[in-house]
């Protein structure tokens, strides 16, 4: 396997952790089934499906606890834009969702800067990249699938903290993946929604291709010029994705 290129160096660091990463991405984009928990065996198998809360008493279930949990008012709790119910195969969509934009500029200026202070920093906190339904999506689906494979739920979510993590806690976070993503893809995505279901459709993808990452452990500034990434070699994955749910 060739080298890493930078933007899998600075999120997920190691190398061996490769087939994993491409492997949770390969079964995003190709809508692979994930399992159910033992006591919930009536919900059909499938791929991960999106479900909008509108109201209480739409969406309802056991935590670990057997306490039961509303999702609408969980997300009103919480203030999350999305929630994956991990081992159920569904992803709530909150009302907050639909506040963010659909999808970020296919250009290059959405690219983080590395901080000329900090060179192993991104100014900002990575929201402007990843404030968009599409990656909000992308991050809850990971959260399936990450669950699925290592029982992860890592919920760490601002940029420089994901660049902190260690290579073990990368690969069960959740947005560690989102941002690998979001800077080496603008994709083009369009989400269906009736009034209860959502539907997400990728029509094509085009590189966005990102190339000026914190180097991690380190305080000089990033000249990596050499690696492959995942999404280079294997471009075709997400496009792939015509239909990722469904009702
Ligand atoms: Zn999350």
């Amino acid at each position: 396997m060739p080298d890493p290129g930078p933007a899998y160096t600075a999120l997920f660091k190691e190398k061996a952790n490769a087939p994993f990463v491409h492997g949770i991405l390969y079964n995003i984009a190709h809508g692979i089934d994930v399992p159910i928990r033992a006591n919930f065996t009536s919900l059909r198998q499938g791929a991960p499906a999106f479900v909008c809360a509108t109201k209480p008493g739409q969406i309802m279930w056991s935590d670990v606890d057997g306490i039961v949990q509303d999702g609408y008012t969980d997300c009103m709790r919480v203030g999350a834009a999305g929630n994956a119910l991990l081992g159920l195969r569904i992803i709530i969509l909150c009302p907050d969702f639909f506040s963010f934009p659909a999808q970020p500029p296919r250009s290059r200026s959405q690219c983080m800067t590395v901080d000329p202070q900090h060179p192993d920093s991104f100014l900002g906190d990575g929201e402007s990249m990843a404030g968009y339904q599409l990656w909000i999506l992308l991050h809850e689906l990971a959260h399936a699938y990450i669950y699925a494979a290592n029982g992860g739920s890592s919920d760490i979510y601002l940029v420089n903290d994901n660049l902190d993590l260690q290579a073990a806690e990368a690969v069960k976070n959740a947005q560690s993946f989102t941002y690998y993503v979001a800077s080496k893809l603008a994709t083009q995505v369009f989400l269906i929604r009736s009034s209860y279901w959502a539907r997400l459709t990728v029509t094509t993808d085009l590189f966005l291709d990102c190339t000026n990452f914190p180097l991690p452990g380190t305080n000089s500034p990033s000249t990596q010029t050499h690696g492959i990434e995942l999404l280079e070699t294997k471009g075709h994955l997400i496009s792939d994705a015509t239909t990722m749910s469904s009702a």
